[in-house]
């Protein structure tokens, strides 16, 4: 089975934005089984086998709680490398 994911950002089709699945969707898309992703990235599309695939994003949900549920936006996240190794050390 092989799993899409696109990000549109507004309402422009042409705008399509990063969406490389996170850790949390890796893991269960591992425990679903699925053998194959194709996602979004800036304008094209990445094919890989999930085997292959290395996560490096920490979605927004998770980002909220293991911040202890303050405010925090994807520019916070994504300049915050050590962000990603704190929200799963206890996964
Ligand atoms: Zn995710």
């Amino acid at each position: 089975m092989t799993v899409y994911v696109v990000r549109v950002a507004g309402t422009i089709q042409t705008n399509i934005r990063a969406s490389d699945p996170c850790l949390d969707c890796f893991n269960k898309m591992k425990e679903l089984g699925i053998k194959k992703i194709v996602y979004s990235c800036e304008g094209s599309y990445v094919k890989c086998l999930l085997n292959n695939y290395i996560p490096t994003r920490i979605c927004l949900g998770r980002a909220f709680i293991s911040s202890g549920m303050k405010p925090i936006t994807r520019a916070n996240i994504d300049s915050d490398a050590l962000l990603i190794k704190n929200a799963y050390k206890n996964d």
